[in-house]
């Protein structure tokens, strides 16, 4: 199979045994394999990786009727030189990463209402979308460290150490995806009783030996400035490897741009009468980190026929002002959190802005995956001036780097140049959704159709739903829109009640709650409870790593 490798639209007729090498978005970091990006997660000089050249996936209509595992290994290849991951080896960590999900398509659509279709991305180990990155990733790590180790067999091993915080969603989805993993050992600390019970189960119930769940007298913030110290400390550091598993890992961002093309071929089959292949299709993607619409735009630079990707924000909305204003900004000078605005709706905000909403896996400051976007853009705008690529790669990391060097140092950057900010707009649409209105949403299709979305899906669906309502004022007819579901409702119970009580006949126990979130509270659970104190966290994890090198004889 031979794929030109595509330099933002430019083919330089490179094939797909060329090695795929992997660079910085802030540019003093190049040349790396995938390996070392993936267990590397973050560039030497603090910016992300991505690759040097996006892969056109030359042949992508003739993948149509592929099982979602057989895509997943077209796709995945492109980025990954067989030199380093064996066909057939990749093939086996992609069949084991999918096995684990409870649909037979990994990731079905169904249609919800008119044009408007779902991708149900929740059928995963953990109820969320995160686990199809995560199951991904999990044995990528293992199948590295056992290469690795090969011929090792005591304390000479390369084990790493996956420390992560989490305030709930996504501490889940790593440990399912690194449980009983050789050579890696995951600590995830969340504040102790300020997660919901359900996900407090889901963490807690792992008893691999390799899982250690810390529970923090203190909140989500102090959680995470305890794995910055150890992340920042010589001393743990010259004993032990750790490891990241946040959304800033490319294998993540890789494994998700498999789920835009499987929705696209989905739709075919689904709509023969209104949608060819060819066709462009639009996206609406309930957004945070923006790891999961990235996916998306990676898919439409490989070729994929994408007409707009929506990115729909909660009230954490830096990236719905930035594509409204062009400025990227950590607080608000534009929309209804600017100061003096309109908005009373007694949503509590941090001592940072962060603003707890019924959607808490979207609460953020910043995006942290859209640098990588930045990137593009600036790569972009570099490429106009006829210069080498060379050049154009240089001039786009400093932009980068100065960005985001404004970013920490001023708390925004921008306007960005005109041209920088339309070339954005040509593939992305901005929508931010309230809270009021993720219930409104809810409950609206509930009523309409009987399906129940939890809080993040339904922020998405409104989304989508004004985005066909505009494009049926503009341009008289509306496309198909994919909205992303990226939750299970009994997630997130609290939320989907409240919307729903008062629905006549509505019963969370029946309608939503899945057999494997029954008896959750009754099962055995393993967690250590630890202060916030980032010294007696370093003691619990060197000792906990040492009790399972005695499981493990070494
Ligand atoms: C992580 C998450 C999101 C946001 O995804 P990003 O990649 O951070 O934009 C949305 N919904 C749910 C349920 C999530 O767990």
């Amino acid at each position: 199979m031979s794929n030109g490798v595509v330099a933002n639209g430019a083919s330089v007729g490179q094939t797909h045994t060329t090695s795929q090498r992997y660079l910085s978005t802030r540019g003093e970091d190049s040349g790396l394999s995938f390996e070392e990006v993936v267990l590397k997660g973050l560039a030497t000089d603090g910016g992300l990786y991505i690759p040097e050249a996006i892969p056109s996936a030359d042949n992508w209509e003739s993948w149509k009727d592929l099982p979602f595992t057989d895509l997943a290994f077209n796709i995945i290849s492109l980025f990954i030189s067989p030199s380093e991951i064996p066909s057939e080896d990749l093939k086996d960590i992609i069949n084991r990463s999918y096995a684990t999900f409870r649909a037979e398509e990994v990731t079905p659509l169904v249609n919800l209402q008119g044009d408007i279709h779902l991708l149900e991305l929740f059928h995963g180990p953990t109820f969320a979308f995160k686990d199809v990155a995560l199951q991904f990733l999990g044995n990528l790590f293992e199948y590295f460290l056992v290469r690795k180790n090969k011929g090792r067999t005591g304390r000479d091993r390369y084990h790493l150490t996956v420390v992560g915080a989490t305030s709930g969603d996504t501490g889940s989805a790593a440990i399912y995806g690194l449980r009983g993993k050789k050579d890696v050992s995951v600590f995830m600390l969340h504040p102790k009783g300020r997660v919901s019970p359900v996900q407090e189960q889901q963490m807690t119930t792992v008893l691999d030996a390799n899982v250690h769940n810390l529970a923090v007298t203190g909140n989500f913030d102090n959680c995470q400035d305890i794995v910055k110290a150890l992340f920042a400390d010589p001393e743990i550091n010259s004993t032990h490897k750790l490891g990241a598993v946040n959304s800033i890992n490319w294998a993540r961002i890789l494994a998700q741009t498999v789920y835009y093309f499987h929705a696209y071929f989905s739709l075919l089959r689904q709509q023969p009468s209104t949608f060819k292949l060819g066709d462009k299709v639009r996206f609406a993607v309930p957004s945070g980190n923006f790891g999961d619409i990235l996916a998306g735009y990676f898919a439409f630079r490989m070729g994929l026929p994408v007409d707009k990707l929506v990115i729909a924000t909660n009230e954490n909305d830096i990236l719905d002002r930035f594509f409204k204003t062009g400025r990227y900004e950590k607080k608000p000078t534009y929309g209804p959190n600017a100061e003096g605005g309109l908005e009373q709706d007694g949503v509590k905000a941090h001592e940072d802005g962060v603003k707890e909403t019924l959607s808490p896996a979207m609460d953020i400051l910043v995006s942290s995956n859209f640098e990588r976007l930045l990137w593009f853009l600036a790569y972009q705008f570099a490429s106009s001036a006829g210069m080498d690529d060379e050049w154009n790669k240089k001039q786009a990391g400093q932009e980068v780097s100065s960005w985001l060097s404004d970013l920490k140092n001023k708390g925004g950057f921008g306007p960005v140049y005109k041209d920088v900010l339309e070339a954005a707009r040509k593939n992305f649409e901005s929508e931010r959704v309230s809270d009021q209105e993720t219930l409104d949403t809810i409950k609206s299709i509930y009523k309409e159709v009987g399906y129940v979305l939890d809080p993040h899906s339904a922020v998405g669906v409104e989304a989508a739903r004004r985005t066909q309502k505009r494009a049926l004022a503009e341009e008289g007819a509306a496309k198909h829109i994919i909205s992303l579901s990226t939750a299970h409702p009994a997630k997130f119970a609290g939320a989907v009640e409240l919307a729903l009580e008062e629905e006549p006949g509505f019963n969370f126990q029946e309608k939503v709650l899945p057999p494997e979130f029954i008896g959750l509270d009754k099962k055995e659970k393993r967690v250590s409870d630890v202060a916030n104190d980032w010294k007696a966290v370093r003691e619990v994890v060197r000792q906990q790593v040492e009790e399972e090198f005695k499981v493990f004889g070494y």
